[in-house]
C-alpha cells in the first residue's frame, strides 16, 4: 500500500561527473521533511546540481532552467553544484532561479529548502562532508567519495576554482561508509573524488593503505578507482596492484601524448615516464583507460602527428576523449592557436578508432576468465562489466541481475564481448 504525504516533492537534476552523482546522494540523504520524486512534472521544488566544466555545460543548465520555467505549473528552482561559483550571481540577479547554495551547504539542504525567502549561500571551498551514504538505489556498484578538490592547475580546468584545493575524508569516515554499504549488499566499490589519487597526502596517509583496509571489510569484493594521475601511481600503490580485490583496470589521466602539448596544458605528467608506467601495468594484466583532450589551443598538425605516433605505443584499452571546449576564466580560454571544430572532430575520430581497435585486440588476446558483475537486462541479454571494465552481454535462462559470474568462453565482438551462461 502506498501512503501519500503532504510533504513537498523535490526532484533532483544532476549534471556532470560522478562526484556530482555522489553529492546528489548526500543531499537526498539529508532531506528529511520533503519527499523525493522521480517525476520533475510532479515536483514542487527542482534542485539542479550543476556542472560548469565548459561554457557549454553552463548553457545546458540554463536551457534546463528555461524549460522548467515554461512548465504549466513552474516549480521552485534551487541551484547548486559547481556552477554556483561561476554563474550563480548572474542567475540570482536575473531571477532565473529562486535560490542557490554551494557545495559546502548541501548537508543543510533540509533547512535551506524550508526557507521561504530567496537565498544565495555560496558557502566556502574548504568544507568536507560528514554524511554517510547508505545505498545507491538501482545500482549494483557503489561510489565512495574519498576526497574533494584539486591542487593541480591544468590550464584548461576550472575545477580547483569551484571545488577548492585537495582535502580528504578521514579514513574512519570512509571505512564506516564502506561498511554500511557492504552490509546493504554492495560488493563493488568505485573510489571517486575530484582528484582521487591525491587522497591522504595532507594527512600523511596514502591510497594503497586505504584500499587494503577497505578490502578487509566483509562483503567488499572488487574495488575500482576513478581517475588517477600518472604521478600518483607511487611505489606503495605498485605493491598492491596484484591483490585480488583490485579490478584489473585503471583509468589514468594522460590528457595528451605530445610532450609540448602537456607543457601548454600545464600538466605534471611526461610522455616517456607515462609510457613506462603503462607498460609496467600492462605486464601486470591491466586494462588501461585514459582521458584525452583533443583540439586544445596550440595543437598544431605537427604536434598532433607526434601525439598519434606516441599514442600508438601506449597499451591503452579505453579512452574518454573530449574535444576541447572553452571555459571562461581559465588560462586556456585566451590562448592563441585555436583549433577549428571540424579539425578537432577529425582528430577525435582518429583517436577513438585507434583505441577501439586496441580494445578489441585486448579482448581477443585475453586468456583469463572474466569475472562479471551483472547490472541490467536488455533485449534478452544480461549486461555487466568484467574486471577489465569491458562490457559483456550474456544469454541465460536464469535471472542474473546483481550476480557475480565467471565466464570462461566468450566471443570478442568489435564493441563488446558476448557469452552464454549455463
Ligand atoms: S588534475 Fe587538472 S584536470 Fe583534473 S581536476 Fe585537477 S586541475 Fe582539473
Amino acid at each position: 500500500m502506498q501512503f501519500s504525504t503532504n510533504k513537498q516533492k523535490v526532484f533532483f537534476k544532476t549534471f556532470g561527473c560522478r562526484t556530482n552523482v555522489f553529492d546528489t546522494q548526500v543531499m537526498m540523504s539529508n532531506l528529511k521533511d520533503f519527499e523525493v520524486t522521480q517525476d520533475e512534472k510532479q515536483a514542487d521544488i527542482v534542485v539542479i546540481n550543476s556542472c560548469t566544466v565548459t561554457n557549454s555545460a553552463d548553457s545546458t543548465a540554463r536551457g534546463y532552467i528555461n524549460a522548467l520555467n515554461r512548465f504549466e505549473k513552474p516549480p521552485r528552482v534551487v541551484f547548486t553544484g559547481c556552477g554556483v561559483w561561476t554563474k550563480g550571481e548572474n542567475l540570482f540577479k536575473e531571477d532565473k532561479v529562486d535560490s542557490l547554495f554551494g557545495h559546502s551547504q548541501k548537508e543543510k539542504i533540509n533547512e535551506l529548502l524550508q526557507n521561504e525567502e530567496r537565498f544565495f549561500n555560496a558557502g566556502d571551498l574548504e568544507h568536507i562532508d560528514d554524511t554517510i551514504v547508505e545505498e545507491f538505489i538501482g545500482k549494483s556498484r557503489a561510489f565512495i567519495k574519498v576526497q574533494e578538490g584539486c591542487d593541480f592547475r591544468c590550464s584548461y580546468c576550472i575545477i580547483p576554482y569551484v571545488r577548492g584545493d585537495a582535502r580528504s575524508y578521514s579514513e574512519d569516515k570512509i571505512l564506516e561508509q564502506v561498511t554500511t554499504l557492504a552490509s546493504n549488499g554492495f560488493g563493488e566499490f568505485i573510489l571517486t573524488g575530484t582528484n582521487v589519487g591525491s587522497y591522504g597526502k595532507k594527512q600523511h596517509t596514502y591510497l594503497a593503505k586505504l584500499l587494503k583496509k577497505m578490502s578487509m571489510i566483509k562483503g567488499v569484493r572488487r574495488i575500482r578507482l576513478g581517475s588517477v594521475e600518472p604521478i600518483q601511481i607511487d611505489e606503495e600503490f605498485k605493491e598492491i596492484i596484484n591483490e585480488p580485490f583490485m579490478a584489473k583496470h585503471l583509468h589514468i589521466a594522460l590528457q595528451h601524448t605530445s610532450k609540448e602539448m602537456l607543457k601548454i596544458m600545464n600538466r605534471r605528467n611526461k610522455v616517456l615516464s607515462d609510457l613506462e608506467l603503462f607498460e609496467f601495468l600492462k605486464e601486470n594484466g591491466y586494462a588501461l583507460g585514459t582521458d584525452f583532450i583533443v583540439g586544445h589551443p596550440g595543437e598544431s598538425d605537427e604536434l598532433w602527428k607526434e601525439a598519434i605516433e606516441n599514442l600508438q605505443r601506449f597499451p591503452l584499452t579505453h579512452v574518454h576523449a573530449f574535444t576541447y571546449s572553452k571555459r571562461d576564466g581559465t588560462p586556456s580560454a585566451t590562448m592563441k592557436g585555436e583549433v577549428r571544430g571540424d579539425v578537432a572532430k577529425i582528430r577525435y575520430n582518429e583517436l577513438t578508432k585507434i583505441i577501439e581497435e586496441k580494445n578489441h585486440q585486448f579482448r581477443k588476446n585475453n586468456t583469463k576468465p572474466l569475472e562479471v558483475l551483472i547490472e541490467s537486462y536488455k533485449n534478452g541479454r544480461y549486461i555487466g562489466l568484467d574486471q577489465h571494465f569491458n562490457q559483456i552481454e550474456v544469454e541465460s535462462t536464469v535471472d542474473l541481475i546483481g550476480d557475480w559470474i565467471f565466464i570462461e568462453e566468450y566471443k570478442a565482438e568489435v564493441d563488446k564481448n558476448v557469452a552464454r551462461f549455463r
